[in-house]
């Protein structure tokens, strides 16, 4: 088989944060042995002990199967060698931390390391991956496969190329992420944030004004969208979900490439952002969490 027509089996996944260790377990149930790594060990132990504990309460609500969910187990290794997982990979899914630089570093690092076949694609939420391509030897091969969080739930995944991203390398991550049972929206031509996030932006940026200027509390906003809207959750309560550190990085990087102070994030997120109040992650955000 020519390596052009080599099928995925086995796939890294780079960051074991929200998304990428959601996205390895999504892979690993899919069927395809998946590779989680990530710099830090703490964070693939944590990454480990929630996937565990998610899919096994899937197995106890009868969601799932035992020996799917045990299958899936044995075809997820968490790892911080990243150069023994990504030489044995025929696809990489960058979800690293929303760093230019550290991610232009990576895809440097994944070009010399990654099979010449593999396909390297990011799933930045902001950054496209014209300015992570330009950084690798093989950029056809690059391009951003966008999920959305939470992976294992979420349908939605949008695939964008760069100008310079071959055809066959979107065939193969929309059949990749069809192939994790995910509906794929194709996007023709790259732009920062793609589809549903600028959707999404248009609604946050709204209420974040309404908030600022005093018009209503984020609860009432939140429960605006929720009850006329019918939207599952408000944008403030998906602030937390996502991460204020995650919202405020994502604006820092839109702003880095459209120069546009409408870009920068909102003084009430930076506030948050400054004490170091990320949302579900640290117990408290817009509103607090015990536990
Ligand atoms: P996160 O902060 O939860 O996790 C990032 C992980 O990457 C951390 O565990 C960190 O230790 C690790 N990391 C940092 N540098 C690394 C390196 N050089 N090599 C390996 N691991 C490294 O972040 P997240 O929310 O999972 O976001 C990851 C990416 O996914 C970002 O690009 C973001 O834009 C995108 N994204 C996020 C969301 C969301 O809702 N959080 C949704 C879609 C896309």
């Amino acid at each position: 088989m020519s390596q052009e027509n080599r099928p995925v089996n086995r796939i890294t996944v780079i960051g074991a944060g929200t998304m990428g260790s959601q996205i390895a377990m999504v892979a690993a149930l899919s069927g395809v042995s998946a590779s989680l790594v990530d710099i830090k060990q703490e964070q693939l132990d944590v990454a480990k002990e929630q996937l565990w504990s998610r899919v096994d309460r899937d197995v106890h609500k009868g969601r799932r199967s035992l020996e799917d969910v045990n299958a899936a187990k044995a075809r997820l290794n968490f790892t911080t060698d990243l150069e023994a997982a990504v030489a044995a990979s025929d696809f990489v899914i960058e979800a690293a931390i929303e760093d230019l630089k550290i991610k232009r570093e990576l895809f440097a690092t994944l070009d010399r390391i990654a099979p010449p076949h593999a396909i390297l694609a990011t799933n930045s939420s902001n950054i496209v991956s014209s300015r992570v391509a330009d950084a690798t030897s093989r950029p056809d091969r690059v391009c951003n496969m966008h999920f959305f969080n939470p992976a294992l739930v979420m349908e939605c995944v949008e695939i964008i190329p760069h100008a310079q991203t071959s055809e066959k390398t979107v065939d193969i991550a929309a059949g990749l992420a069809e192939s994790f049972g995910k509906r794929v929206v194709k996007l023709n031509k790259e732009v920062p944030g793609f589809i549903a996030n600028r959707l999404l932006n248009a609604i946050r940026r709204e209420a974040l004004e309404l908030y600022e200027d005093g018009v209503a509390s984020a609860e009432d906003i939140d429960l605006a969208a929720k009850t006329a809207l019918r939207h599952p959750m408000g944008p403030f309560e998906l602030m937390d979900l996502v991460g204020i550190d995650v919202v405020y990085l994502i604006r820092m990087a839109e702003y880095e490439q459209t120069a546009d102070p409408e870009s920068l994030p909102a003084e009430s997120v930076k506030k948050l952002y400054e004490e170091g109040s990320f949302g579900r992650k640290t117990g408290k955000g817009w509103y607090s969490y015990s536990n």
